[in-house]
């Protein structure tokens, strides 16, 4: 089960969600993921070299998301020291992941709008599985009686998922990225800089702390709503 708590100003339209995402990293140890804990994957990372949680804190001067990688000493098997240094190089390589599934995943456009065969689209995307992000089974778009597919629904689809890929990319490019180990109250930024726990990186300001309690950080009035969604 995971849960998921959106803050949303009826004034201003403000939005902050807190999610309660982990990361681990693939079997080649070459691409950091990120997921949400679900009772049907509750051990879904466990072999991984190195895991752990990802917080979300808003800073109210930069109007911007701070995602802080956190690990503990017993979720790694590196010395924390190694385990900063893995992450501040893996972390931005994200970036370069979601552009490398966008190619992907436009190739594939271009191969099924090119009417090429079956056989090589089909290999394409097993050659790719990596960058198969939404597990695209293209057999389910072949007809019953194989004498064709409905391109133009992969195609739709496609598209679709290029959209949210795109967002989460964008989304990733904004926010302020730092690094904690749980053993001591510091956050490194990926140059390797040490900042107190509770302070932006970027600016220096505490974090704002998001809760009904608090007015909204954007226009400043008592009209924060709160609502939770669970997902299983
Ligand atoms: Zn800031
Ligand atoms: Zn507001």
């Amino acid at each position: 089960m995971s849960r998921v708590i959106n803050y949303h100003c009826k004034s201003c339209d403000f939005y902050f969600s807190n999610h309660n995402y982990r990361f681990c990293f693939d079997d080649k140890m070459d691409c950091i993921e990120e997921y949400m804990p679900l009772f049907t994957s509750s051990d879904y990372g466990e072999d991984s070299l190195i895991r752990g949680r990802i917080i979300e804190k808003y800073c109210q001067s930069c109007d911007k998301t701070v995602r802080i990688y956190r690990f503990s000493p017993d979720s790694s098997i590196y010395t924390t020291d190694a385990t900063i240094d893995f992450l501040k190089y893996y972390i931005p390589k994200k970036h370069d992941f979601f552009l490398e599934v966008i190619d992907f995943h436009k190739e594939l456009i271009d191969m099924v709008n090119e009417n090429r065969s079956l056989d090589e689209i089909g290999n394409f995307i097993r050659e790719n599985d990596v960058y198969n992000l939404y597990e695209l089974n293209f057999n389910h778009y072949l007809n019953n009686k194989k004498t064709g597919f409905n391109s133009s629904q992969l195609i739709r689809d496609i598209e679709f998922y290029l959209k949210h890929i795109e967002n989460n990319m964008n989304k990733f490019d904004e926010f302020i990225i730092c690094i904690n180990s749980s053993e001591d109250n510091v956050n490194y930024n990926l140059d390797g800089e040490m900042f107190d726990e509770n302070i932006c990186p970027l600016c220096g300001e505490e974090f704002y702390k998001i809760s009904l309690k608090e007015p909204c950080p954007k226009c400043g009035k008592n009209t924060m709503e709160r609502s939770r969604e669970m997902m299983d």
